[in-house]
């Protein structure tokens, strides 16, 4: 198990100035289980001078060095892979070989991609008389949500370490232990003091400081629109690079030409796993009118599937959110065809699969993010009415297009105005861009468009 239950600044461990803690709770059984740091302003300021102090050092290093560093944390990482998945279900309740297949798995994969990136990008190119230098942007204000804890953390600070940045992570308050397990592997990695720092605490408080902070250089966040809208003005004003990774309401298109069951099955388990809190959730399922009476048959069988496999959501906040959706879809007039807004057990902040159906592009459930185990089902008429249906939110981070003809999905999903579309059904890949067109956010994660966020360039000419 994790061996500190402080801050991490400055390659020391520490409580908060305060001496406040914040309790973290399991949603399995609504107990607190562990107590945490309550940093405020005064700790955010000792981490990003922490971050400052190391930004030269560390900026000087080279490639190789860094690469080296990021490779050796891969490794912990990867050692201690049991004990994340473990965190991970304890304070965020997903099942254990859910934590184990993604919330371990692909933050390795992903530090693992950013240390062969870090030693083999070009920093330095030539264009005609001038050289033109990468540098890093600087210090990083790193502010994560709780639903992928592990993965949210490294898709910020590995390319931002690549690159040469330092950074001070706020972890969400829900999920504070792996954000320590986290800090914990960064030190077995010999990663120098100053050059990762973590302040635990309270998003308007803490995170809020490290967001109008003068001395951070980047302030890279994900989590909901609301947030990111106020972090987005307060930079804006500051003239400062911002990265949001923001909401997303993405459209799951089967085209008629597609297998129905395959199609229907897959985008049921998108939206159920990790108990429908996924930013990229395909929570709007599109079928042509012909299909859709057999699409939603199979999807409510789908849905009933995952019963009791599913774990509860984060917090009681967001069950009582998710459940005022429900309602709201009932209200407008949606047929519920699987689950319902009933509590499916007397302990913990589950919710039951749920799957409406005869839902119109309009509802608020077909507009808004709900962020729990929730699928609507739509019928459209023509390709053109599926293309402005997919479209027709602020939204636009993902999406699935499925059909019989590879070409035919590609051609569609060159229509949807999203950041990423898989086709067929199409697998993961850590170092694909991630982000959004529209209001899902500005700049993209993973790959080397992620590490490209973290780098300013310089020309010289000759
Ligand atoms: P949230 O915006 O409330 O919190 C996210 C983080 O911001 C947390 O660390 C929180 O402490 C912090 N925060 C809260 N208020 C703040 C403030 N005033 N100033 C600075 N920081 C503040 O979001 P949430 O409810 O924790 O997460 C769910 C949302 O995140 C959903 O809308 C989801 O779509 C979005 N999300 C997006 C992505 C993506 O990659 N696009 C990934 C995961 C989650």
């Amino acid at each position: 198990m994790k061996a500190h239950d402080g801050m991490y600044i400055d390659g020391a461990w520490r409580p908060a100035a305060s001496g406040e803690t914040i309790g973290v709770v399991n949603p399995v059984d609504e107990q607190v289980i562990d107590r945490v740091p309550a940093g405020t302003a005064a700790d955010i300021d000792t981490a990003v001078r922490a971050a400052r102090a190391a930004l030269p050092g560390w900026a000087a290093t080279s490639p190789a060095e860094r690469a080296a560093r990021l490779g050796a944390l891969r490794d912990v990482l990867a050692a201690r892979k049991d004990e994340i998945a473990e965190t991970v279900t304890a304070e965020l309740g997903s099942p254990l070989a859910f934590s184990q297949a993604v919330h371990a798995s692909v933050p390795i994969a992903v530090a693992g991609s950013y240390a062969e990136l870090a030693a083999t990008h070009a920093f330095e190119e030539k264009v005609g008389n001038s050289t033109v230098y990468q540098e890093p942007i600087g210090v990083v204000g790193a502010i994560t949500p709780w639903n992928y804890p592990l993965h949210q953390i490294v898709a910020k600070v590995a390319p931002a370490l690549a690159a040469g940045c330092t950074v001070v992570l706020k972890p969400a308050e829900d999920t504070p232990l792996t954000a320590q397990l986290f800090a914990e592997a960064v030190d077995e990695a010999g990663i120098p003091a100053g050059v990762f720092n973590l302040v635990t605490g309270l998003g308007p408080v803490a995170g809020q400081a490290l967001a109008e902070h003068p001395g951070v250089d980047l302030v890279s966040f994900t989590g909901s629109t609301a947030v990111g809208r106020q972090i987005g003005a307060t930079a804006g004003a500051a003239i400062k690079k911002v990265a949001l990774e923001l909401g997303g309401k993405s459209a799951n298109v089967i085209l008629p030409s597609a297998d129905l069951a395959k199609a229907v099955n897959v985008g049921v388990a998108n939206v159920m796993s990790n108990s429908g809190q996924t930013c990229s959730a395909w929570t709007r399922m599109l079928v042509h009118r012909d299909q859709y009476d057999e699409a939603v048959q199979l999807a409510a069988t789908a849905a009933a599937k995952y019963g009791d496999r599913i774990g509860p959501v984060v917090n009681a906040k967001q069950r009582a959110r998710v459940r005022s959706y429900i309602e709201k879809g009932v209200e407008e007039g949606a047929r519920l065809v699987a689950g319902g807004p009933e509590h499916p057990s007397p302990q913990g902040y589950f919710i039951a699969p749920t799957v409406f159906a005869d839902v119109t592009p309009d509802m608020t459930i077909a507009q808004e993010e709900i962020f729990g185990p929730v699928l609507s089902v739509l019928r459209y008429d023509d390709e053109d009415d599926a293309a402005r249906i997919a479209n027709g939110t602020v939204y636009g981070l993902a999406g699935a297009v499925w059909a019989g003809d590879e070409a035919e999905a590609v051609a569609f999903a060159r229509r949807l105005e999203t950041g990423q579309v898989d086709i067929n059904g199409g697998r993961f890949n850590p170092r694909a861009p991630f982000g959004g067109y529209k209001q899902s956010g500005v700049g993209r994660e993973l790959g080397a468009h992620g590490l490209s966020e973290y780098l300013q360039t310089k020309s010289l000419q000759f």
